[in-house]
């Protein structure tokens, strides 16, 4: 069995810990790899390698940085289809679904290839007699990356590019539950030229999150989770004194109005609701059709179509859907569905119980459909994270805005309608940071920058795109005067520079 290890300074080790974890296979349920967990120790030798590679590497030339993320940028491309084998065998998605995780990751890439335009600061002349200001951006120095099993290649990189381009250097330290992709990463990093140091990788739970929240050196966390975890990590590291972004978990509505394109609307649902199995903090998982009407030809249109979905190893190309990451994932979500029953649910697709011939020890959930859900309902009030879609039935167009608006996450929504009427106000007033019309998964390319509102995000800043330039550095105002021989005195008054 394979041992994954940290890579601290360039170089591979096991750490000082002993401690190590299995890694599945979702799909077979079999241990495939161990996975050492760091602690204190790993953390302060990751940190003590970027402190040390920080000064020539925040001195390098942007252009330069950027001529690495455009390397990075070919070998990613060249390398595409391991990255995406990488993340299916120990996350279960399909390859395609895999695939376009590079894709996505890849646009952070390019964005950051362009990073000496987007440092290169501002400029006032005569601001006062003689007086000049410039305003720069200058990196914070050693910066850490902590980041959830369900985008093992891509969350990181919404992060890692940025940071670095800025002139960082970082302490990553990925899902312990899909860590294969991190040490990838690395090394395509390696492939790209980057200098020792300047990126690690640490393995590990919670003993090494919180010797990253305590390390005194780390200026700035990048943390995307849950959403207990990200309020956990935003306050004891603002309580430490450091710059905290952190993005927790979802609820994602879709509102179907009564013009819409059922049909459309019933594809975007199957892709959003059931793609990675659900397992998507943009994943759609309550559809709000408003009207009985719209409601009876949603469902009559989607409980096919859930029946129907192709469940299956990523090896399988004709799979929709793969499994789900753990034994515990899978009793999770099984335990949830059971609930909504018990709470009144209907459950019109039954995904409990799932078993694929061949493969019966994987961590299978089949496509679940549950209609006539109410707001005070677990399933309704709680993340699932699997392939369960719940239908909650609106009389009005009002009552389905102000459903979304009340609920404790914010992160994505759509409305599926041809009245741009409604779809400019639902714009308008939905209380929700990524917003699609006729869109139904709207995650912003990388020039623009990714963020929910409310319980899914703690912090100022959204990630990548222009957020992170201004999460990952810091202000600094310049104002000069030269001699000019000329004596005005000694000034009392506060300067007005007038
Ligand atoms: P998680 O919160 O369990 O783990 C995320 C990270 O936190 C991991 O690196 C893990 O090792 C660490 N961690 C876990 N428990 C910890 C603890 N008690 N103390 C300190 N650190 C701890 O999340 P997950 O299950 O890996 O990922 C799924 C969650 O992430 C979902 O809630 C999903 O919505 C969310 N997510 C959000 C976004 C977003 O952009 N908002 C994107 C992807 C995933």
């Amino acid at each position: 069995m394979t041992i994954i290890e940290h890579i601290i300074g360039g170089q591979n080790t096991p750490g000082a810990s002993g401690e190590t974890q299995n890694v599945y296979n979702p799909a077979t349920g079999e241990a495939i790899h161990q996975v050492v967990l760091g602690a204190e120790a790993e953390i302060n030798a990751a940190v003590r390698a970027a402190k040390d590679a920080f000064p020539a590497w925040s001195g390098t030339s942007p252009a330069k940085r950027a001529a690495i993320m455009f390397a990075l940028r070919g070998v990613m491309t060249r390398r595409a289809d391991e990255i995406a084998r990488t993340i299916s065998a120990e996350h279960g998605k399909t390859h395609d679904d895999a695939l376009g995780e590079v894709a996505r990751a890849l646009e952070v890439v390019e964005y950051a290839c362009g990073i000496p335009d987007k440092l290169k600061g501002d400029f006032s002349r005569e601001v006062g007699p003689g007086i000049d200001t410039c305003a720069e951006r200058q990196a914070l120095g050693v910066v850490a990356g902590i980041t959830p099993f369900n985008f093992p290649a891509m969350v990181p990189l919404w992060m890692i590019p940025m940071a670095l381009a800025c002139g960082n250097t970082f302490v990553l330290k990925p899902s312990e539950r899909d860590p294969s992709s991190a040490n990838l990463i690395y090394d395509l990093f390696r492939e790209a030229g980057l200098p020792d140091g300047v990126l690690n990788v640490v393995h590990g739970g919670k003993q090494a999150v919180d010797a990253v929240i305590a390390h005194p050196n780390i200026q700035a966390i990048s943390f995307v989770g849950s959403t207990p975890i990200a309020h956990y990590i935003y306050s004891n590291g603002c309580a430490a004194g450091k710059r905290v972004q952190a993005l927790g978990g979802a609820k994602n509505h879709m509102i179907i109005l009564p013009d819409a394109d059922i049909d459309q609307a019933a594809d975007a649902l199957m892709g959003a609701g059931f793609g990675s199995a659900g397992e998507r903090c943009m994943a759609i998982s309550v559809a709000v059709p408003v009207g009985e009407e719209t409601a009876n030809r949603l469902v009559e249109k989607l409980t096919p179509m859930v029946r129907a979905l192709k469940i299956g190893p990523s090896t399988d190309t004709d799979a929709e859907m793969g499994p789900v990451i753990t034994k515990e994932a899978k009793d999770r979500i099984e335990n949830l569905i059971s609930a909504g029953e018990g709470e009144g649910a209907e459950v019109l697709v039954d995904g409990r119980g799932y078993n694929l011939q061949g493969y019966e020890g994987g961590f299978w959930v089949g496509g679940t459909l549950l209609d006539r859900v109410t707001e005070d309902m677990t399933v309704y009030k709680q993340e699932i994270f699997g392939p369960v879609l719940s239908v909650l039935r609106a009389d009005s167009y009002d009552t389905a805005v102000e459903l979304i608006n009340k609920h404790q996450y914010g992160n994505g929504t759509a409305i599926f309608t041809r009245d741009g009427d409604a779809a400019r106000d639902f714009a308008k007033r939905i209380q929700v940071g990524m917003v699609g019309i006729n869109v139904p998964i709207p995650v912003p390319v990388g020039y623009h920058s990714f963020g929910g509102w409310k319980q899914s995000i703690f912090g100022a800043h959204g990630i990548y795109g222009p957020e992170a330039i201004h999460f990952y550095t810091r202000l600094k105002t310049v104002t000069s005067r030269w001699p000019t021989g000329i004596r005005s005195g000694a000034e009392f008054t506060f300067p007005s520079m007038g």
